[in-house]
């Protein structure tokens, strides 16, 4: 008996965020375009605030707001609205600062392997995108990988509340116990998806030591091209 007819498997989870792509650079150039239209457009606040102090400014507004926590783009807007308010600025500035930020965080760069392991993997189970973070997966070099797609702001809750996990199960109809969790992150997406009952792959790119004070991932993998082998050489 191999070990996937023991633990049979129709949907598969995935993160995104250095999962699949790496998060920092895009964030980064994403608020770099911002700052540079800011600079353009509303030299006040360029003048007043640069990228450091912007996303100070983020992070203490997050603080402020607990329970929107999960909602980067709803906390992100607030912040400019926040900001053109204390300088006397129409209010519509927030909303374009916050339109450069979603498509310039769209413009993410996936590891070389991943979009073709997932078309691979699409053919054999349906797979659901369920991010912590804002990237719109239908505007991303990914668009046409995923079968469904979730974010903690549409959901209300980020990993490792279980909203996510429970939203990949409503729409594609297949419990959590038919299903693979795979992501980057020890707590909010392996240990999140073992309570759930998921089966989880670890996504370790760089080599981590997992947590000590964590029960181990069912599986671990350094690309997806090892998960692949690892869900269908079985089959
Ligand atoms: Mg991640």
């Amino acid at each position: 008996m191999s070990y996937w007819s023991l633990h049979p498997v129709q949907l598969l989870t995935f993160d995104l965020d250095d999962t699949l792509w790496p998060c920092m650079p895009v964030i980064q150039a994403a608020e770099r375009a911002v700052h540079d239209w800011f600079r353009e457009a509303v030299p006040v606040i360029a003048e007043c605030y640069d990228i450091d102090s912007l996303r100070e400014h983020r992070i203490r507004v997050a603080r402020e707001n607990p329970y929107r926590a999960h909602d980067l783009t709803g906390i992100r807007l607030h912040g400019y609205r926040h900001l053109a308010r204390r300088h006397g600025l129409d209010e519509a500035i927030a909303e374009q600062a916050n339109a450069i930020f979603r498509r310039e965080r769209n413009k993410v760069t996936p590891w070389p392997e991943v979009a073709e392991a997932l078309r691979t993997l699409r053919e054999y189970f349906v797979l659901v995108a369920v991010s912590n973070g804002n990237a719109q997966i239908e505007h991303t070099p990914l668009a046409d990988c995923f079968h469904h797609a979730f974010m903690a702001e549409e959901v209300g809750a980020a990993k490792p509340d279980p909203a996510l996990f429970h939203a990949a199960a409503d729409v594609s109809g297949i419990p959590l116990s038919r299903a693979v969790h795979v992501g980057d992150d020890p707590h909010r997406d392996v240990e999140a998806a073992r309570r759930m009952g998921m089966q989880t792959v670890w996504v370790n790119r760089n080599g981590m030591v997992w947590p000590e004070d964590l029960p181990p991932p069912d599986h671990t993998v350094s690309d997806l091209c090892a998960l692949v082998a690892l869900l269908l050489d079985d089959h």
